[in-house]
């Protein structure tokens, strides 16, 4: 199964995409989180991304078209794509890989989320320094204050790019470029919408009625 989630930062697209990848054994695929950890690798790729992403800005599409060839051919199972694709370019380049490929997109679902709420729910997140596993000062604290719950770590992170100036302009580069994608989809007949502005929980229950529904629609 091959899932695209789409929505602005913020949405909580990294949060379910997880959920996804667990529940049903999906490759997840998060170029955001390819591109941090080029950056903290220190290579080439990383150099290339550190100052676009720290301006709010996108990263080309050839440099994200090449990191996505190579990541859906090594994804047993399926993946969820998050993140990817950001632009009408990188859509079609995606359509002509999975063609070329013999795969198809399952689910393309957008988390829609009003932009009011994007601020405040960027400027709460933290990370797990060790394993990643994401969190919220206001929505999603660890059960043990400052212990992560995935793997018991006490050291954790914050993105710089969540800070609220640069916030303003991945919001408006979603905007621009991104949210031309829900037409794309539309057109395709592909884009199913949830209510991303619900509770973490109430959306997990969305997004698994939704595949399941349509799973057993397609079989
Ligand atoms: P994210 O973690 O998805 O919010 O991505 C963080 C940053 O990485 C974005 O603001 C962009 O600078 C860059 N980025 C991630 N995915 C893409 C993509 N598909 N196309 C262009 N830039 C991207």
């Amino acid at each position: 199964m091959n899932i695209i989630l789409l929505g602005p930062p913020g949405a909580g697209k990294g949060t379910q995409s997880d959920y996804l990848r667990d529940t049903f054994k999906l490759t997840k695929l998060a170029t955001g989180d390819m591109l941090r950890a080029a950056v903290k690798a220190g290579t080439e790729l990383g150099r290339q991304a550190d100052a676009v992403m720290k301006a709010g800005k996108l990263v080309s599409d050839d440099i994200m078209i090449g990191i996505i060839r190579d990541a859906i051919k090594h994804a047993p199972g399926g993946f969820i794509l998050d993140g990817f694709p950001r632009t009408t370019g990188q859509a079609r380049a995606l359509d002509a890989m999975l063609e070329e490929e013999g795969k198809k997109l399952d689910f393309v679902i957008e988390l829609a989320v009003d932009d009011a709420a994007l601020v405040e729910r960027i400027a709460g997140r933290f990370s797990c320094k060790s394993c990643g596993a994401g969190y919220h000062d206001t929505f999603r604290q660890p059960v043990v204050a400052g212990v992560c719950d995935a793997c018991g770590s006490t050291e954790f992170v914050r993105r710089e790019d969540d800070k609220a100036e640069t916030v303003a302009r991945r919001l408006e580069a979603y905007h621009e470029m991104t949210a031309p994608l829900l037409p794309y989809y539309q057109s395709h007949g592909t884009l199913q919408t949830i209510d991303g502005m619900a509770d973490i929980a109430e959306v997990t229950a969305a997004l698994n009625r939704l595949i399941t529904n349509g799973a057993s629609d397609r079989s």
